[in-house]
């Protein structure tokens, strides 16, 4: 069992001040596998105290400094890519494979990133040509506590944390108490590279004792979350009361809209986007809309596809799934599952109870429900497991009417092959994000959504500003 229980505060691993611990449980063997430290307000004054004093200098750091520091992140970060995936694997349960390509890989894609756009930012510049004198300067926004899941660690971590510094920003990180050994090994690295002291503080602990104190410091002026709808409202009423700023983003209940011209890998590839990474993603198409005239063979090819789907040990090389996070997460899909059942809606594939020969760990079948109408509460909630609804329409109007009737607005979906259409009806959805035929959104582009989905985006241009404020100065010259 690893001993995690230190915190990384003012440049160095410190003792906590509390003696509370929380268990690191492996998902795949419902084994104890590390330990960690819970966070008390004494170990969050600690490091917001650092971030505080930091940021005197590093908010003023010439943006080469921050270039350089970023591009050492990023080698020794490849360096360590396979104790990084192997660290995922083990917290959340994502299989070797995925692990390394996509868990681990999205990390080291937005430092790449990040490093580019902050090499061609302009922190200072003329409000236009018919203004020469009034400049527009873009400084970073403060202390800033930077709260994430489980469900994608390194992705979360490094949207967060690389723009923060790259911005000036000072930060304090709590990473998913789930999973916080990925994040870890991150601050590991910000130590090798040797950012200022105070720059980068992690603290370890829970939502309602740690990731309160960080939200309601009134030393912090911003809040970038990652999580549940019910956590981000709870944390804006934190902010409110001086005026943080805040970054949300929140859940997702994808709608992918299936015309009857799509192209012929369309249903099994929005199956399997729904169930990679056991269904634990926040923009996962887990509402399957298709048009009626293909409606009855969807649901067969649904039924073949999920039945064949591998779910297995994690620790294995391949493409299947592994279990999903936690024993109350296992309890709350199986909750969810039955009630898809006793709601009338078809079970096509799947159902409670645990895959054939996975007695040990929190491993689910993955589940795939017909006849679905979007009132029920298999298409209203966000279920975070591999649990696939579908629905039929009758027409395109129709489609857009079920996909944008949920409190959601992250990423939606569309099949066809009609490039009018896809442009009527991206055009239509309300949601951050649309993704079509297969084709994603780039690294880069914005990422975030509407509605209860959450408020800014991450990634990219956007995602750095995100971090930092806007002044206009007038009689510059
Ligand atoms: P969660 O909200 O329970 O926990 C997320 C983080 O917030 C953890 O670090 C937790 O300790 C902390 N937290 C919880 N309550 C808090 C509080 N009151 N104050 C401060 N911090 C608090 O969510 P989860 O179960 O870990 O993650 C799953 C959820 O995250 C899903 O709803 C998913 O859709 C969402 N999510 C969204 C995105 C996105 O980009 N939109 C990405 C990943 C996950």
């Amino acid at each position: 069992m690893l001993d995690k229980k230190n915190f990384y505060i003012n440049g160095q691993w410190v003792k906590p001040s509390s003696s509370e611990e929380i268990k690191v449980i492996d998902p795949a063997t419902e084994e104890n596998c590390a330990v960690i430290s819970l966070g008390n307000q004494q170990d969050v004054d600690a490091a917001v105290g650092a971030a505080k004093k930091a940021f005197e200098t590093w908010a003023f750091s010439p943006k080469e400094e921050r270039i350089s520091l970023l591009e050492k992140l990023y080698e020794v970060y490849k360096k360590r890519w396979a104790d990084i995936a192997e660290a995922i694997t083990m917290e959340m349960g994502a299989p070797k494979d995925f692990s390394t390509k996509l868990q681990a890989g999205t990390g080291a894609a937005h430092i790449k990133s990040f490093i580019k756009y902050l090499k061609n930012f302009e922190f200072e510049k003329p409000l236009g040509e018919h203004a020469p004198n009034q400049r527009i300067l873009y400084e970073p926004k403060g202390v800033c506590t930077l709260i994430t899941p489980w469900n994608w660690p390194m992705n979360q971590v490094c949207l967060k944390v690389v723009p923060a510094l790259a911005s000036g920003c000072t930060m304090i990180l709590k990473p998913s108490e789930l999973a916080p050994l990925s994040s870890m090994i991150l601050a590991e690295l910000i130590d090798e590279v040797k950012f200022p002291a105070g720059v980068f503080n992690l603290v370890n602990g829970d939502g309602a004792t740690t990731g309160n104190a960080l939200t309601a410091h009134p030393d912090v002026n911003m809040i970038s979350f990652t999580g549940s709808t019910r956590a981000g409202a709870l944390i804006s009423q934190n902010a409110a009361k001086d005026f943080k700023r805040v970054s949300l983003e929140l859940g997702g209940k994808g709608a992918n809209i299936i015309f009857n011209d799509a192209d012929p890998e369309a249903i099994e590839r929005g199956a399997l986007r729904c169930f990679r990474n056991s269904g634990q993603s926040c923009n996962a198409p887990t509402r399957m809309l298709v048009e009626k005239s293909m409606y009855k063979e969807a649901v067969e090819r649904l039924k073949k596809y999920a039945e064949n789907f591998e779910v297995g040990d994690p620790k294995k090389e391949g493409e299947h799934i592994g279990p999903v996070i936690s024993e109350t997460q296992f309890n709350k899909i199986q909750t969810l599952i039955q009630k898809g059942i006793d709601e009338g809606a078809k079970l096509v594939a799947g159902g409670v109870g645990k895959p054939d020969g996975l007695e040990k760990g929190y491993f689910v079948k993955p589940t795939v429900f017909a006849d679905v109408n979007n009132n029920m509460e298999v298409a209203r909630t966000e279920i975070f497991g591999p649990v696939l609804s579908v629905m039929p329409f009758e027409n395109e109007e129709e489609a857009i009417k079920i996909a944008n009737d949920t409190p959601y607005g992250l990423t939606n979906y569309i099949q066809t092959q009609d490039p009018e259409k896809v442009k009527r009806v991206a055009r239509k959805l309300r949601s951050g994000m649309v993704d079509v035929n297969g084709v994603g959104i780039a690294v880069d582009a914005p990422f975030g959504g509407y509605k209860h989905s959450g408020i800014g985006r991450e990634a990219g241009a956007h995602g750095l500003e995100e971090f930092l404020e806007v002044k206009a100065v007038g009689g510059w010259n």
